[in-house]
Parts: structure tokens; sequence; C-alpha cells
């Protein structure tokens, strides 16, 4: 996973291609181990970016990438999934697990204090949508699920993590 072809170049997570690789090496396996996912979106990252500039932008999401990956385990598989969109792939983890690390990443980020090289402070804060795997479902179906869990998330008001 190492290989240039599945690193994303801003924040050198795991970019999406890496997502069919996990979904070959389930179909080996049968279909049958338990994972969750959780997806993270960055709230009003638009407005960062037209309040602080398109760099700030990309140190901000640098900064976020940092910071979840202090948060999760090393057998945790995160992944840029799109511009501002993260998906963290969790081997074995129930939803509750997943409930659990989606809510430690929110209030991470929520007390984030990011500076700016001209000295500026950022805040920021995500939304986050978990979903468990339930028998006989990809990787993409359960991808689709948080991310309608993500969208529950955003309507409720931002800043929280829904399942
Ligand atoms: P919401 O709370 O609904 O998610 O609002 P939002 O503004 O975060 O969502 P929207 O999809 O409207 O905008 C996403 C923004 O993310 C727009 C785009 O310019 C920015 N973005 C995507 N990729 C990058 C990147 O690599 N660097 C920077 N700086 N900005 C990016
Ligand atoms: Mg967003
Ligand atoms: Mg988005």
């Amino acid at each position: 996973m190492s290989e240039k072809a599945f690193v994303d170049a801003l924040t050198s997570t795991n970019n999406r291609y890496v997502l069919e690789k996990i979904d070959e090496m389930l179909e080996k396996m049968g279909q049958e181990s338990r994972f969750s996912v959780v997806m993270i979106d960055i709230d009003h990252f638009k407005k960062i970016n037209d309040t602080y500039g398109h760099e700030t932008g990309d140190m901000v999401l640098k900064t976020l990438v940092e910071k979840i990956k202090r948060l999760i385990r090393s057998s945790d598989i995160l992944v840029r999934y799109g511009g501002e969109e993260f998906v963290i792939y969790l081997p074995h983890a129930d939803v509750k697990d997943a409930l659990k690390l989606a809510e430690r990443i929110r209030k991470a980020v929520e007390n984030m204090l990011i500076k700016t090289s001209d000295g500026r402070e950022v805040r920021i804060t995500v939304s986050l949508g978990v979903a468990e795997r339930k028998p006989g479902e990809s990787l993409e179906k359960v991808i689709k699920k948080a991310d309608e869990a993500l969208y529950r998330a955003k309507k409720g008001g931002r800043n929280r993590v829904s399942d």
C-alpha cells in the first residue's frame, strides 16, 4: 500500500484506490469479516478557503489528517475520499466502536487551534457518519450508509456524529 499510486499527494494518506484493494481483499475473505466505516467531512470548508485562502485550506487539511492519525489504530485505514472528505476503515469494529472513535475525533477537532504562517488562528469542526457492515454488504454499500449518516449529521446542525 506504500506505492505512489495509492497515496494522496497533499495529505500523504491513502487515496480512494486503496478502497478497491480493501474490497478485493474482503472478497477473498468470503465477505464474512466484521468492519465499520467512519466518514468525515469538514464543516463549511469553502468558507475557510474564502476567508483564509486556499493555501491555508491545504494546511488545515494536513493538520486534520495528523490529528486523525493520532487517534486511530495502526490497523485502521485512513483514506482521503474526496477534497475535504475522509473515510476510515475499521477492521473488526462494530458500530459502537465506530461511534466512540467518531466522537473522539469530533471533540479533538473542535478543540484544535490551527495557527497560520502569518499568525492567524483557524478553528474548524467536522461532521461524521458511521456505519457497520451487515452480512453480505460490500464495502461500497457500507460507505454509502456512512455517507447517508453523514448527511443526517450535516442536516442535524453539523459538528456532530450520526449513525
Ligand atoms: P459542508 O459543511 O456542507 O460540508 O460545506 P463545505 O463548504 O465544506 O462543502 P462544499 O462541498 O460546498 O465545499 C467543499 C470545499 O472544499 C470546496 C473546495 O474548494 C474545498 N476543497 C476541496 N479540496 C480541497 C483542497 O485540496 N484544498 C483546499 N484548500 N480546499 C479544497
Ligand atoms: Mg464540507
Ligand atoms: Mg464534502
